[in-house]
């Protein structure tokens, strides 16, 4: 065990933080500028435009909101549901359970569409659900259900979704980065994300894109947002210039943005454009292929029949002690991997291979851990 108050480096292969990259480490210690400094400024529009690129969108309403990703998703269901608004959410592992209970909370009725643990939602059961709820102003899923393992595919939904009034909300905490998402291509209206998963960035921002529908959405509220704080009409005062319809008005204070971890995001970003999208996911890919084959040659199955590649959900072997297993990783390699969560918890491991942590290395690393300390 490590001695010093330096925490020790470790091979951070759960489900998020990721390993972080020394060039984002590096940038985080770089000088402090005020948050109204038009260097800051244009360092916040760079990072925003890079957004853009990563979400494959045109959205001018895209930024990192202040906080981790459950701020994102907090910000989304504040800004687009009002108190009596119905809502249709997939709910098939943690993270749509938290979804329903944050809209719950900005007072929504929601319906939940549920599915089983490691299952993924068609397009015939939202189309039965929005015909059960036709008055639904929004139908939510979580692409990368990080709790289960399980890839929820999104295209062709959005069509449907619209065709009944309703916006197409998307949580992209541990896909976007790792996985294929397009945001315009795929009528997203709106979305969140985080730092700390495919991006290799320290946990700390949510990056979020808003597109018309959903500006329409919180231009017709006839109630203020709960959350002053996460309030879009505020925000984007000053993280947009001149505003949503541009013509150059000035910044707006409305909270301290992280500046640090802002420079920390810019280069995350840049590593992840340097790579170029498609190479990354294409390795995002290739890196899960090689991870499975691995596992399922040791006589270990993944859980989800649809399986995310940027977290592998697997049964806990028969015989085999979670806790101490997961222990002996960490004390003995260094590496962390994920405890399974909600109704797998003691049931499944979760080993995330994401952004900086998705290499050969660390896949060959884990498997050979993992056999020493199964045997
Ligand atoms: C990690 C995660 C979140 C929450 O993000 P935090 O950064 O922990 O706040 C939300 N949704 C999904 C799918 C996640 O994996």
């Amino acid at each position: 065990m490590p001695t010093s108050s330096f925490p020790a480096e470790r091979i951070l292969l759960g489900p998020g933080p990721s390993p972080v990259p020394a060039r984002v480490l590096h940038a985080l210690g770089a000088p402090t500028l005020g948050h109204l400094d038009p260097q800051y400024l244009s360092i916040m529009d760079e990072t925003c435009e890079s957004l853009r690129q990563v979400f494959q969108t045109r959205n001018a309403l895209t930024f990192p909101v202040s906080g981790t990703g459950m701020a994102g998703m907090e910000c989304l269901a504040v800004n687009l549901v009002e108190p009596g608004d119905e809502v249709i959410i997939g709910v098939n592992g943690v993270f749509g359970g938290r979804m329903k209970d944050v809209m719950e909370r900005c007072g929504a009725t929601v319906h939940a569409l549920e599915a089983p643990w490691g299952e993924v939602f068609t397009l015939e059961q939202v189309a039965a659900a929005l015909d059960r709820h036709p008055r639904a102003k929004i139908v939510a899923l979580v692409h990368a259900e990080t709790s289960t393992g399980a890839h929820q595919p999104l295209e062709g939904f959005a069509d449907l979704v619209h065709s009944k009034g309703a916006l197409f909300v998307v949580d992209a905490v541990t896909s976007l980065g790792g996985h294929e998402l397009r945001v315009d291509d795929w009528g997203i209206d709106a979305i969140y994300s985080g730092t700390q998963k495919c991006l290799s960035c320290p946990p700390g921002l949510s990056p979020v894109s808003f597109g018309e529908r959903a500006l329409a959405r919180m231009d017709a509220r006839k109630t203020k947002p709960q959350s002053w704080y996460l309030d879009v009409s505020m925000l984007r005062k000053y993280y947009l210039s001149g505003g949503v319809s541009g013509g150059g008005g000035a910044r707006v204070y409305h909270h301290t943005a992280p500046i640090n971890m802002t420079y920390a995001l810019r280069e995350a970003l840049a590593i992840v454009l340097e790579e170029g999208l498609e190479a990354r996911i294409a390795r995002h890919a290739a890196m899960h292929q090689r991870l499975r084959r691995g596992l399922e040659a040791m006589g270990l199955s993944y859980i989800p029949k649809r399986s995310l590649h940027t977290l592998n959900c697997i049964g806990i072997p028969a015989g085999a002690d979670d806790a101490a297993t997961r222990r002996r990783l960490l004390e003995d390699y260094g590496i962390e991997i994920g405890a399974g969560l909600g109704v797998m918890a003691g049931k499944a491991w979760r080993i995330g291979l994401m952004g900086h942590g998705a290499t050969i290395r660390n896949v060959d690393l884990v498997l050979a851990a993992l056999r020493n300390v199964l045997a």
